[in-house]
């Protein structure tokens, strides 16, 4: 196929003109070795996917559904062990009955914490609908502070660093819950590394060996070799419908980390007694265990198409976090547009790029568990998912749009072209 044809079905399907193609084209040159280093930890985690279905013997007859309590489901089983191999957990929870990633977390928090227990959060304060559940945001009735759970953060540093000096200081008494979050978020930081997340682990772990360290995995998964389970993490949790569904799995969350832990969690999201013996999966074993075997794969496609974003609007001198020369953790790629008009236009051209209706224009609202006004562009197979193409922002300054996803790179390069366009078009 000669490069003229690619650029016949931009212009005569999608109205996307040479200038935009060109630099979008020239961008993606420069990104080779990049697009190659992710290749290869696609490669590493599809291998370690692929070995664990292999080791726990994933048969036709698992994909059975289970009725009633769900005894000796055996599909349910074998889904939480698979993720339990891949994720180096002692134990781990892989339930579609989890609503989402606020869900798992929360039940984490409802689990491990009991009055008076004392609560650290150490990357600042955790993601807007967490402080939802810590009640440090929004007036609902049932929050962990309403519980008499003892919470205080640690804001970052300028530049989004731990502030270790008042981590040190916080960790002179005793805490029994300390929380970090891998990603991004509502924020203008990078996410931390796992090598990152490692060393402020071992820094609490070494004055408070007994605090419980728990990290929100939420679109982390599969963006490095390894998990924060592997570099000292005693519980994590995330979301199905982000990276390690693949844009396959249709609900759920899983929470995964130390057996004793883990039990506690089972016992809350069930009941004493009953754990992880019931609870049906709907039918959806298969499709949860189809996502998490694409999921290496696709979550670099959606790095690939972060990557190429970052570096066509650094090129066009907008702040973006991470920025090019920035290590990855997440698949967020956050730009700062600094006007909300451009942040509206930002997140309809994203939507004009969905699989499912991208005829949609999206307007701000207010979105249960976010305290400002959000725009949100999202028109994936599963509602809300957003490992596919995706950009969401609160209307607030900076007017940063935090894009992410695409199950396949063509659909965020299509994505970054229709927002070039409609950026000429705002200006
Ligand atoms: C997405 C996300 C969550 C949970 O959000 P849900 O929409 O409830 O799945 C929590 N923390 C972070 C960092 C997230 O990105």
């Amino acid at each position: 196929m000669k490069n003229k044809d690619l650029h016949d079905i931009y212009l005569s399907s999608f109205g996307i003109r040479e200038e935009a193609i060109e630099r979008v084209s020239t961008a993606e040159a420069g990104l080779k070795d990049r697009f190659q280093a992710l290749e290869d930890i696609r490669s590493y985690n599809q291998l370690k996917v692929l070995h664990a279905f292999q080791d726990n013997r994933l048969s036709q007859a698992d994909f059975f559904s289970a009725t009633g309590y769900g005894y000796g489901d055996s599909g349910r089983d074998k889904t939480e062990a698979i993720f339990r191999d891949v994720f180096r957990a002692q134990a781990c929870i892989v339930r579609p009955s989890i609503a989402s990633g606020t869900h798992a977390l929360s039940t984490v928090l409802f689990a491990l914490l009991s009055k008076g227990d004392r609560m650290l959060a150490v990357t600042g304060q955790p993601y807007d609908t967490l402080q939802e559940v810590i009640g440090v945001k929004g007036e609902e009735v049932g929050t962990l502070l309403e519980k008499g759970i003892d919470y205080s953060a640690i804001p970052l540093l300028e530049g989004g660093a731990i502030d270790y000096e008042a981590l040190d200081l916080a960790l002179k008494d005793p805490v029994h819950l300390v929380e970090l979050q891998r990603s991004t978020g509502y924020t203008d930081r990078r996410a931390f590394t796992i090598d990152e997340l490692g060393q402020a682990i071992s820094f609490i772990k070494d004055r408070q060996p007994e605090a419980i360290v728990m990290v929100d995995n939420c679109y982390g998964e599969f963006t490095e070799t390894r998990e924060p389970l592997e570099v000292g993490a005693d519980i994590m949790a995330g979301s199905l419908i982000k990276n390690p569904g693949g844009g396959i799995a249709v609900s759920g969350g899983y929470i995964a980390g130390r057996e004793d832990l883990v039990t506690r969690c089972m016992n809350h999201l069930t009941a004493p007694g009953l754990g992880k013996d019931t609870g049906l999966t709907f039918g959806t074993t298969r499709t949860t265990l189809q996502g998490l075997f694409l999921a290496p794969h696709v979550t670099i496609e959606a790095l690939k198409g972060a990557l190429l974003f970052c570096k066509v609007y650094e090129e066009m001198g907008y702040t973006c976090y991470p920025a090019m020369d920035d290590p990855r953790s997440d698949i967020i790629q956050a730009i700062a547009l600094e006007d909300p008009d451009r942040l509206i236009a930002f997140v309809r051209a994203i939507q004009k790029a969905a699989s499912v209706g991208a005829e949609v224009v999206p307007y701000p609202w207010s979105m249960p568990g976010y305290s400002d006004q959000v725009i949100m562009a999202s028109g994936g197979f599963i509602d809300g998912s957003s490992i596919e193409v995706s950009a969401d922002g609160p209307l607030r300054p900076p007017y940063i749009a935090y894009y992410q996803g695409g199950l396949v790179y063509e659909q965020a390069k299509l994505a970054l072209l229709f927002s070039l366009e409609s950026l000429v078009k705002e200006s």
